[in-house]
């Protein structure tokens, strides 16, 4: 019966269900529980293979949390954590949070100034670190005050001797088997009642202007898109699955499927330090993957791996592929020669970090051949809990037609509000702006022509940099390719072309040209190539245009 008040007040009515409050350990215990026997399969930083289940992983991280307490862990503390994709590392995620306070994970692959800048910014209290990153980490302890304690993420056995000064250094093991706390039971460990709200976790993001920014997410933020994850028309995850988690947790949050796989009681397979495509296939081959998340450095890696070897994939039915645009020559290299399928994801960390995933809708299966390669090819739609719309520079919107392009908006119950230290919000009129330049089509694709700070304005005309580098990808030889804007003194910018080789290998010019004229319109045509030893990546592995741009700005007015 409707509560007589809140009738005549015209107010809502609150239902009669269970108020209970989310804590994100709640997956872990549930997959404990329910999914026990499953397995975590890790790739161990010390060598070999080490197996536990989803049983033990949730004792060992209820004995991590209660050894946390001991030591003095409050509610909202920075707990950074600098380790590759291992069981520890997922143990440390949960224990941490479940405990009220923020888990920091720490991208390694940051640059020495932005690795202080976070830690400090952050203010974390302690670092989880693994045993390849304790002697970077040791010779910065200096200029890290806040820093108390290092826990080497490994066994008394491997513990390195280092001098870290007043720092305490703990062995991991000896705080999750060595104490008490081993034989505490799930029941007798009390896991605080969080508010929604409270905050998980922390990553930064690694841009490549100015100093990195903090996304802290929320308990709330990380389950609703733990499901959303899961979902058929995105990750389609189900406890029959083996899942192959490449994209690393120091780096926007996973893809979110340290939650999802658990979540579901997949089977999950962490690949810990060796991304060698001997290794990927090993494990691969080994433990029956059935499907694979990464970058595509990663996947061009395992394909040269495969092709050196003549080995194949026989369990693994699909790979997601995302954080640069997936390029057509490898879904049909995963197709063609493996019968594996690619799915093409967009996201970023400040969304949890999932946006669009390319699913296909009714209607795919009669398209023609090339028709069906350019809708695979762009990034894909939103799932129920993201909304966006592309608008003009006077932030009109534009249509979805998939010819119109703009700035894109996105928002939703896992996207930002405000970054970490930020009084002001990072949205406009509620709506945050990705910095990606994107069309819509009219079936609610979504795909990215460019960054907006990476388009090349020739006239009044954009060249998306990303169309000029994905044509030069495809030919044969090239690694890598990036398109920058070079001043011209009659166009503003004009597209210029740094062309990578694979190693031993090298391009001819009028041959790449000849390529790029297939699928390029001859105005937005590269006015030069430059082959080059190496093109530089940022610490998450995109091409790091900032310093091409700074020696190459002026290449085009130098050679005219
Ligand atoms: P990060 O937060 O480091 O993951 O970077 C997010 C950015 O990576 C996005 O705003 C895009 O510019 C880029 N990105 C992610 N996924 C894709 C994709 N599938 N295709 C093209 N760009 C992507």
């Amino acid at each position: 019966m409707v509560n007589d008040d809140a009738r005549q007040s015209g107010a809502a009515v609150f239902g009669l269900m269970q108020d209970q409050p989310i804590n994100l350990v709640s997956i872990l215990q549930h997959a404990g529980r329910w999914h026990g026997e499953q397995e975590i399969v890790t790739q161990r930083v010390e060598g070999g293979i080490h197996r536990q289940s989803y049983a033990e992983t949730l004792r060992r991280a209820t004995a991590l949390a209660a050894s946390l307490l001991d030591w003095g862990l409050r509610p909202g503390d920075r707990i950074g954590t600098m380790g590759w994709n291992t069981h520890r590392h997922l143990e440390c995620w949960y224990a941490v949070s479940g405990q009220g306070a923020i888990c920091h994970t720490i991208n390694p692959r940051l640059f020495v100034e932005q690795l202080n800048y976070i830690v400090n910014h952050a203010e974390d209290r302690m670092i989880f670190v693994d045993l390849s990153f304790v002697a970077a980490l040791t010779e910065r302890l200096q200029q890290m005050p806040t820093v108390e304690a290092l826990v080497v993420m490994t066994d008394r056995a491997h513990m390195p001797v280092c001098d870290t000064g007043a720092v305490e250094l703990l062995c991991y093991e000896d705080w999750v088997t060595g104490t008490d706390n081993d034989n505490k039971t799930e029941a007798s460990m009390e896991w605080p009642t969080l508010d929604d709200n409270t905050a998980s976790s922390l990553c930064y993001t690694s841009g490549t202007t100015g100093d990195p920014k903090g996304v802290l997410y929320t308990h709330r933020a990380n389950l609703l898109h733990a499901y959303a994850s899961c979902l058929p028309d995105v990750f389609d995850l189900s406890a029959k699955d083996t899942v192959l988690m490449i994209v690393p947790m120091f780096h926007a949050n996973s893809w979110g499927l340290a939650y999802a796989a658990p979540m579901v009681g997949a089977k999950l397979v962490l690949p810990g330090a060796d991304m060698s495509g001997a290794s990927i296939h090993g494990l691969i081959a080994g433990e029956a993957v059935t499907k694979a998340a990464g970058v595509p450095t990663v996947w061009n890696t395992l394909l040269a791996y495969l092709d050196e070897t003549g080995l194949g994939l026989d369990s693994l039915r699909e790979v997601v592929v995302g954080g640069t645009a997936l390029p057509a020559s490898m879904i049909s290299a995963f197709r063609d020669r493996y019968e594996v399928e690619t799915v093409h994801a967009w996201g970023m960390t400040e969304m949890t970090p999932i946006g669009v995933f390319n699913r296909p809708k009714p209607g795919f299966d009669a398209l023609a051949e090339d028709a069906q390669l350019a809708q695979r090819l762009k990034q894909g739609r939103v799932p129920f809990g993201v909304d966006m719309r592309i608008v003009d520079d006077r932030d009109k919107d534009l249509p979805r037609d998939g010819e119109a392009f703009g700035r894109l908006l996105v928002k939703g119950p896992w996207t930002i509000d405000r970054y970490y230290g930020d009084d002001a919000s990072a949205l406009a009129d509620g709506w945050f702006d990705t910095g990606d330049i994107a069309t819509i089509d009219s079936e609610g694709y979504m795909q990215i022509t460019d960054r907006a700070k990476d388009v090349v304005k020739s006239g009044g005309e954009w060249i998306s940099s990303v169309a000029v580098e994905n044509a030069a990808i495809g030919v044969p030889g090239v690694a890598l390719a990036a398109c920058i804007g070079a001043a011209h003194p009659k166009w503003g910018e004009r597209p210029l072309l740094l062309v990578q080789c694979r190693d031993g290998q090298t391009v001819a010019e009028d041959e790449l040209r000849k390529a790029l004229s297939e699928s390029l319109a001859r105005w937005q045509l590269p006015d030069a190539v430059v082959f080059v030893e190496q093109i530089p990546l940022t610490a998450t592995g995109k091409i790091d245009k900032k310093p091409l741009r700074e020696r190459y700005r002026s290449y085009l007015t130098r050679s005219c």
